[in-house]
Protein backbone atom coordinates (compact mmCIF):
# COMPACT_ATOMS: atom_id res chain seq x y z
CA UNK A 1 0.00 0.00 0.00
CA UNK A 2 1.29 3.34 -1.01
CA UNK A 3 1.06 5.73 2.50
CA UNK A 4 0.15 9.91 1.83
CA UNK A 5 -0.19 12.45 4.19
CA UNK A 6 -2.60 15.34 4.41
CA UNK A 7 -1.32 17.75 7.09
CA UNK A 8 -4.05 20.36 7.65
CA UNK A 9 -2.98 23.63 8.26
CA UNK A 10 -5.20 26.33 7.07
CA UNK A 11 -6.74 27.89 10.55
CA UNK A 12 -5.88 30.99 11.09
CA UNK A 13 -5.34 30.45 15.15
CA UNK A 14 -8.68 32.51 16.09
CA UNK A 15 -8.73 31.09 19.63
CA UNK A 16 -4.66 31.32 20.24
CA UNK A 17 -5.21 35.00 19.44
CA UNK A 18 -1.58 35.55 18.16
CA UNK A 19 -0.70 38.23 15.48
CA UNK A 20 0.01 35.42 12.63
CA UNK A 21 -1.21 31.71 11.99
CA UNK A 22 -0.38 29.53 14.76
CA UNK A 23 1.15 27.11 12.58
CA UNK A 24 3.87 29.81 11.52
CA UNK A 25 5.16 30.20 15.17
CA UNK A 26 8.64 29.44 16.18
CA UNK A 27 8.60 25.93 18.22
CA UNK A 28 12.83 25.82 19.07
CA UNK A 29 13.59 26.84 15.73
CA UNK A 30 10.90 25.68 13.32
CA UNK A 31 7.68 26.66 12.45
CA UNK A 32 4.93 23.76 13.64
CA UNK A 33 4.00 22.93 10.26
CA UNK A 34 7.24 22.28 9.66
CA UNK A 35 7.98 20.30 12.30
CA UNK A 36 4.77 18.34 11.43
CA UNK A 37 5.46 17.90 7.78
CA UNK A 38 8.98 16.66 8.60
CA UNK A 39 7.87 14.04 11.15
CA UNK A 40 6.02 12.46 8.33
CA UNK A 41 8.88 12.99 5.53
CA UNK A 42 11.11 11.42 8.14
CA UNK A 43 8.98 8.42 8.11
CA UNK A 44 10.03 5.09 5.70
CA UNK A 45 6.20 4.61 4.92
CA UNK A 46 5.23 7.99 3.85
CA UNK A 47 5.48 8.34 0.08
CA UNK A 48 3.61 11.16 -0.42
CA UNK A 49 2.64 14.66 1.32
CA UNK A 50 -0.05 17.51 0.97
CA UNK A 51 -0.06 20.22 2.76
CA UNK A 52 -3.16 22.32 3.15
CA UNK A 53 -2.66 25.89 4.06
CA UNK A 54 -5.03 29.27 4.16
CA UNK A 55 -5.52 29.81 0.66
CA UNK A 56 -3.13 33.24 1.13
CA UNK A 57 -0.24 31.49 2.05
CA UNK A 58 -0.16 28.95 -0.44
CA UNK A 59 1.86 31.42 -3.22
CA UNK A 60 4.78 31.33 -0.38
CA UNK A 61 3.77 27.36 -0.01
CA UNK A 62 7.04 25.98 -0.95
CA UNK A 63 9.29 28.74 1.64
CA UNK A 64 5.81 27.73 4.29
CA UNK A 65 6.71 24.29 4.47
CA UNK A 66 10.56 24.05 3.71
CA UNK A 67 12.26 21.67 1.83
CA UNK A 68 11.00 17.85 2.01
CA UNK A 69 12.71 14.61 0.79
CA UNK A 70 9.88 13.23 -0.33
CA UNK A 71 7.33 14.78 -3.42
CA UNK A 72 4.79 17.55 -1.26
CA UNK A 73 2.05 19.86 -2.49
CA UNK A 74 0.32 22.69 -0.93
CA UNK A 75 -2.90 23.70 -1.69
CA UNK A 76 -5.29 26.43 -0.17
CA UNK A 77 -8.07 24.97 1.99
CA UNK A 78 -11.54 25.57 3.23
CA UNK A 79 -13.58 27.43 5.73
CA UNK A 80 -14.25 24.13 7.84
CA UNK A 81 -11.71 21.63 8.42
CA UNK A 82 -13.32 18.90 6.43
CA UNK A 83 -13.49 21.24 3.86
CA UNK A 84 -9.33 21.66 3.92
CA UNK A 85 -9.37 17.27 4.31
CA UNK A 86 -11.55 17.72 0.86
CA UNK A 87 -9.32 19.81 -0.97
CA UNK A 88 -5.65 18.00 0.30
CA UNK A 89 -7.40 14.60 -0.86
CA UNK A 90 -8.00 15.56 -4.08
CA UNK A 91 -4.14 16.59 -3.98
CA UNK A 92 -3.30 12.98 -4.04
CA UNK A 93 -2.01 11.20 -7.05
CA UNK A 94 -4.45 8.02 -7.22
CA UNK A 95 -2.28 5.71 -6.56
CA UNK A 96 -2.27 6.35 -2.73
CA UNK A 97 -4.38 3.88 -1.24
CA UNK A 98 -3.78 4.98 2.74
CA UNK A 99 -4.03 8.14 3.82
CA UNK A 100 -3.31 9.74 6.85
CA UNK A 101 -4.63 13.40 8.39
CA UNK A 102 -2.91 15.30 10.52
CA UNK A 103 -3.17 18.48 12.09
CA UNK A 104 -0.46 20.39 12.04
CA UNK A 105 -0.97 21.67 15.47
CA UNK A 106 0.27 18.12 16.56
CA UNK A 107 3.92 18.46 16.04
CA UNK A 108 5.21 15.88 18.21
CA UNK A 109 3.45 12.75 16.07
CA UNK A 110 6.60 10.43 16.29
CA UNK A 111 7.77 7.62 14.36
CA UNK A 112 5.94 4.89 16.22
CA UNK A 113 2.85 6.73 15.95
CA UNK A 114 2.84 6.79 13.02
CA UNK A 115 3.60 3.03 12.77
CA UNK A 116 0.51 2.35 14.81
CA UNK A 117 -1.85 3.88 12.59
CA UNK A 118 -1.00 2.97 9.35
CA UNK A 119 -0.82 -0.61 10.89
CA UNK A 120 -4.66 -0.31 12.35
CA UNK A 121 -5.63 1.90 8.99
CA UNK A 122 -4.55 -1.26 6.80
CA UNK A 123 -6.52 -4.32 9.35
CA UNK A 124 -9.46 -2.30 9.48
CA UNK A 125 -10.07 0.61 7.01
CA UNK A 126 -9.87 3.44 9.89
CA UNK A 127 -7.97 4.24 12.62
CA UNK A 128 -7.65 7.21 15.04
CA UNK A 129 -5.20 7.10 18.16
CA UNK A 130 -6.36 7.43 21.27
CA UNK A 131 -5.47 8.04 24.92
CA UNK A 132 -7.89 6.98 27.66
CA UNK A 133 -9.46 10.05 29.47
CA UNK A 134 -7.73 10.23 33.41
CA UNK A 135 -10.50 13.02 34.50
CA UNK A 136 -14.30 12.25 35.40
CA UNK A 137 -16.26 13.51 32.35
CA UNK A 138 -19.33 15.39 32.85
CA UNK A 139 -21.75 16.26 30.16
CA UNK A 140 -23.05 19.66 31.04
CA UNK A 141 -25.87 21.54 29.97
CA UNK A 142 -24.74 24.57 27.22
CA UNK A 143 -24.86 27.18 29.87
CA UNK A 144 -22.27 25.48 31.44
CA UNK A 145 -23.76 25.47 35.09
CA UNK A 146 -25.66 21.98 35.73
CA UNK A 147 -23.71 18.37 35.15
CA UNK A 148 -26.57 16.67 33.28
CA UNK A 149 -24.62 13.08 33.81
CA UNK A 150 -21.08 11.53 34.96
CA UNK A 151 -19.85 9.35 32.10
CA UNK A 152 -17.86 6.10 32.79
CA UNK A 153 -14.35 6.86 32.64
CA UNK A 154 -13.37 3.78 30.83
CA UNK A 155 -15.03 4.38 27.94
CA UNK A 156 -14.32 8.12 27.32
CA UNK A 157 -10.83 8.13 24.51
CA UNK A 158 -9.69 11.50 23.44
CA UNK A 159 -8.80 11.24 20.09
CA UNK A 160 -5.95 12.65 18.39
CA UNK A 161 -4.05 12.73 14.87
CA UNK A 162 -2.73 11.49 12.49
CA UNK A 163 -6.42 9.02 11.83
CA UNK A 164 -5.90 6.46 9.28
CA UNK A 165 -7.79 5.72 6.20
CA UNK A 166 -8.13 3.47 3.22
CA UNK A 167 -8.70 5.86 0.51
CA UNK A 168 -12.46 4.26 -0.35
CA UNK A 169 -13.03 4.55 3.46
CA UNK A 170 -11.55 8.50 3.38
CA UNK A 171 -13.55 9.23 0.31
CA UNK A 172 -17.01 7.99 1.83
CA UNK A 173 -16.35 9.82 4.93
CA UNK A 174 -15.18 13.09 2.80
CA UNK A 175 -18.21 12.98 0.33
CA UNK A 176 -20.35 12.66 3.57
CA UNK A 177 -19.38 15.83 5.34
CA UNK A 178 -19.57 17.44 1.56
CA UNK A 179 -23.00 16.80 1.66
CA UNK A 180 -23.40 19.16 4.59
CA UNK A 181 -22.73 17.05 7.68
CA UNK A 182 -20.28 18.60 10.09
CA UNK A 183 -17.49 16.75 12.15
CA UNK A 184 -14.61 17.42 14.23
CA UNK A 185 -12.66 14.89 12.50
CA UNK A 186 -12.41 12.61 9.67
CA UNK A 187 -12.93 9.62 11.57
CA UNK A 188 -16.72 11.23 12.79
CA UNK A 189 -17.31 11.06 9.15
CA UNK A 190 -16.18 7.50 8.65
CA UNK A 191 -18.43 5.99 11.56
CA UNK A 192 -21.34 8.46 10.34
CA UNK A 193 -20.73 7.02 7.32
CA UNK A 194 -21.18 3.52 8.41
CA UNK A 195 -17.43 2.51 8.51
CA UNK A 196 -15.77 0.97 11.90
CA UNK A 197 -12.91 2.79 13.27
CA UNK A 198 -10.76 1.09 15.47
CA UNK A 199 -8.74 2.83 18.10
CA UNK A 200 -4.52 2.22 18.49
CA UNK A 201 -2.51 3.32 21.19
CA UNK A 202 -1.89 7.41 21.34
CA UNK A 203 0.66 9.24 22.80
CA UNK A 204 0.44 11.98 25.84
CA UNK A 205 3.19 13.87 24.62
CA UNK A 206 1.11 14.10 21.35
CA UNK A 207 -0.34 17.02 22.24
CA UNK A 208 -2.55 19.77 19.90
CA UNK A 209 -1.41 23.07 20.25
CA UNK A 210 -4.31 25.34 21.22
CA UNK A 211 -3.84 27.66 23.94
CA UNK A 212 -0.66 30.08 24.56
CA UNK A 213 -0.40 27.60 27.28
CA UNK A 214 0.05 25.11 25.12
CA UNK A 215 2.61 26.79 23.04
CA UNK A 216 4.71 27.54 26.32
CA UNK A 217 4.80 24.05 27.11
CA UNK A 218 5.74 22.69 23.67
CA UNK A 219 8.81 25.46 23.81
CA UNK A 220 9.70 24.16 27.07
CA UNK A 221 9.60 20.50 25.67
CA UNK A 222 12.30 21.77 23.10
CA UNK A 223 14.37 24.38 24.61
CA UNK A 224 17.93 23.20 25.43
CA UNK A 225 18.83 22.03 28.59
CA UNK A 226 20.95 24.22 31.29
CA UNK A 227 24.04 25.26 30.87
CA UNK A 228 26.78 25.59 33.13
CA UNK A 229 29.30 27.88 33.43
CA UNK A 230 32.23 28.78 36.28
CA UNK A 231 34.33 31.74 36.64
CA UNK A 232 37.21 33.10 38.87
CA UNK A 233 38.86 36.09 39.60
CA UNK A 234 42.24 36.90 41.46
CA UNK A 235 43.26 40.82 42.74
CA UNK A 236 46.35 41.95 44.43
CA UNK A 237 45.20 43.47 47.84
CA UNK A 238 46.98 46.52 49.08
CA UNK A 239 46.46 48.94 52.33
CA UNK A 240 44.09 51.98 52.29
CA UNK A 241 41.86 49.99 49.09
CA UNK A 242 38.19 49.74 50.17
CA UNK A 243 37.38 45.70 49.98
CA UNK A 244 34.08 46.02 47.94
CA UNK A 245 32.62 42.22 47.43
CA UNK A 246 28.76 41.74 45.67
CA UNK A 247 28.53 45.46 45.98
CA UNK A 248 29.10 45.40 49.41
CA UNK A 249 31.51 47.24 51.31
CA UNK A 250 33.75 44.70 53.94
CA UNK A 251 35.54 47.13 56.95
CA UNK A 252 39.47 45.97 56.30
CA UNK A 253 42.60 47.54 56.44
CA UNK A 254 43.54 46.67 52.69
CA UNK A 255 41.50 45.68 49.54
CA UNK A 256 42.10 44.53 46.11
CA UNK A 257 43.95 46.64 43.14
CA UNK A 258 42.71 47.38 40.58
CA UNK A 259 41.17 50.10 37.63
CA UNK A 260 37.72 49.09 38.97
CA UNK A 261 36.24 48.26 42.49
CA UNK A 262 37.66 44.85 41.88
CA UNK A 263 34.67 43.09 42.74
CA UNK A 264 36.14 39.69 42.35
CA UNK A 265 33.11 38.29 43.19
CA UNK A 266 31.17 39.88 40.56
CA UNK A 267 34.04 39.64 38.23
CA UNK A 268 33.58 35.92 39.02
CA UNK A 269 30.27 35.69 38.77
CA UNK A 270 29.73 37.43 34.86
CA UNK A 271 32.78 35.35 33.38
CA UNK A 272 30.81 32.41 35.11
CA UNK A 273 27.59 33.82 33.39
CA UNK A 274 29.58 34.67 29.84
CA UNK A 275 31.34 30.62 29.93
CA UNK A 276 27.52 29.50 30.85
CA UNK A 277 26.29 31.59 27.71
CA UNK A 278 29.73 30.66 25.52
CA UNK A 279 29.70 34.51 25.45
CA UNK A 280 32.92 35.17 25.85
CA UNK A 281 34.55 36.93 28.99
CA UNK A 282 34.41 39.66 31.40
CA UNK A 283 37.61 41.17 29.12
CA UNK A 284 35.83 40.91 25.94
CA UNK A 285 32.89 42.61 27.05
CA UNK A 286 34.32 45.43 29.51
CA UNK A 287 38.04 45.62 28.42
CA UNK A 288 40.07 48.06 30.88
CA UNK A 289 41.45 49.82 27.77
CA UNK A 290 37.54 51.40 27.27
CA UNK A 291 37.37 54.82 29.48
CA UNK A 292 33.18 53.73 29.81
CA UNK A 293 34.27 50.58 32.73
CA UNK A 294 36.81 52.63 34.57
CA UNK A 295 35.91 52.49 37.93
CA UNK A 296 32.65 50.51 36.72
CA UNK A 297 30.60 49.00 39.70
CA UNK A 298 31.44 45.24 40.02
CA UNK A 299 27.96 44.33 40.49
CA UNK A 300 26.93 46.79 37.48
CA UNK A 301 28.88 45.00 35.27
CA UNK A 302 27.55 41.68 36.67
CA UNK A 303 23.55 43.13 36.10
CA UNK A 304 25.03 44.03 32.00
CA UNK A 305 26.28 39.78 31.90
CA UNK A 306 22.80 39.13 32.82
CA UNK A 307 21.46 41.11 29.66
CA UNK A 308 23.32 40.07 27.77
CA UNK A 309 22.91 36.48 28.53
CA UNK A 310 18.99 37.91 28.00
CA UNK A 311 19.19 38.74 24.81
CA UNK A 312 20.97 35.31 23.83
CA UNK A 313 17.70 33.53 25.15
CA UNK A 314 18.97 32.57 28.72
CA UNK A 315 18.25 33.09 32.45
CA UNK A 316 20.28 32.62 35.69
CA UNK A 317 18.53 30.19 37.97
CA UNK A 318 21.09 29.63 40.29
CA UNK A 319 24.56 30.99 41.40
CA UNK A 320 27.35 29.89 44.31
CA UNK A 321 30.89 31.60 44.57
CA UNK A 322 33.00 30.50 47.01
CA UNK A 323 35.65 33.67 47.84
CA UNK A 324 39.15 32.98 49.34
CA UNK A 325 40.59 35.38 51.77
CA UNK A 326 42.33 34.95 55.18
CA UNK A 327 40.79 37.90 56.88
CA UNK A 328 38.54 39.57 57.12
CA UNK A 329 35.69 37.22 58.21
CA UNK A 330 33.18 37.45 55.65
CA UNK A 331 30.24 35.11 57.05
CA UNK A 332 28.36 38.46 58.58
CA UNK A 333 27.94 40.11 55.39
CA UNK A 334 26.97 36.87 53.49
CA UNK A 335 23.36 37.51 53.51
CA UNK A 336 23.46 41.57 52.47
CA UNK A 337 26.68 40.46 49.87
CA UNK A 338 23.35 37.66 48.69
CA UNK A 339 20.40 40.25 48.45
CA UNK A 340 22.45 42.30 46.24
CA UNK A 341 23.59 39.44 43.87
CA UNK A 342 19.93 38.14 44.20
CA UNK A 343 19.08 41.46 42.42
CA UNK A 344 21.83 41.54 39.96
CA UNK A 345 20.92 38.10 39.00
CA UNK A 346 17.17 38.71 38.96
CA UNK A 347 16.83 35.18 41.30
CA UNK A 348 15.53 34.98 44.96
CA UNK A 349 17.98 34.86 47.62
CA UNK A 350 17.52 31.36 48.55
CA UNK A 351 19.49 31.05 44.83
CA UNK A 352 22.41 32.78 45.51
CA UNK A 353 25.22 30.99 47.51
CA UNK A 354 28.06 33.06 49.01
CA UNK A 355 30.90 30.91 50.94
CA UNK A 356 34.01 31.75 52.54
CA UNK A 357 37.44 30.08 52.53
CA UNK A 358 41.09 31.02 54.27
CA UNK A 359 44.02 29.13 52.18
CA UNK A 360 45.76 28.00 55.42
CA UNK A 361 48.57 30.34 55.54
CA UNK A 362 49.59 29.39 52.45
CA UNK A 363 50.56 31.38 48.84
CA UNK A 364 49.65 34.71 48.14
CA UNK A 365 46.05 34.31 49.68
CA UNK A 366 47.20 32.85 52.52
CA UNK A 367 49.93 35.83 53.46
CA UNK A 368 46.79 38.09 52.97
CA UNK A 369 48.22 39.51 49.92
CA UNK A 370 45.40 39.07 47.45
CA UNK A 371 42.07 37.53 47.36
CA UNK A 372 40.55 34.84 44.76
CA UNK A 373 36.64 33.96 43.96
CA UNK A 374 35.41 31.05 42.33
CA UNK A 375 32.09 30.92 40.68
CA UNK A 376 29.36 28.40 39.06
CA UNK A 377 26.43 29.77 37.36
CA UNK A 378 23.27 28.07 36.09
CA UNK A 379 21.97 29.16 33.28
CA UNK A 380 17.80 27.67 31.85
CA UNK A 381 16.57 28.88 28.45
CA UNK A 382 14.14 31.77 28.55
CA UNK A 383 11.28 30.61 27.60
CA UNK A 384 7.73 32.87 26.34
CA UNK A 385 4.74 32.14 24.59
MG1 LIG B 1 38.65 41.35 38.56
Amino acid sequence: MSVGVIIVAAGRGARMGASEPKQLLDLGGRTMVRRSVQAFDAHASVSRIVVVLPVELVSAGASVVGPTTRPCAVVGGGDRRQDSVRCGLAALPADVDLVLVHDAARPFADAALIDRVIAGARETGAAVPAVQARDTVKRVDRDGAIVLATLPREEIWLAQTPQGFRRGVLDAAVALGARGVDATDEAMLAEQAGHPVTVVAGDERNIKITTLEDLAEARRRLAPGPRVGCGYDVHRLESGRALVLAGVTVPSERGPLGHSDADVVCHALADAVFGAAAAGDIGQHFPDTDARWKGASGLDLLGRAVAIARERGWRVSGADVTVLLERPKLAPHAPEMRRRLAGALDLAMDQVSVKAKTNEGMDAVGRGEAIAAHAVVVLVARVEP
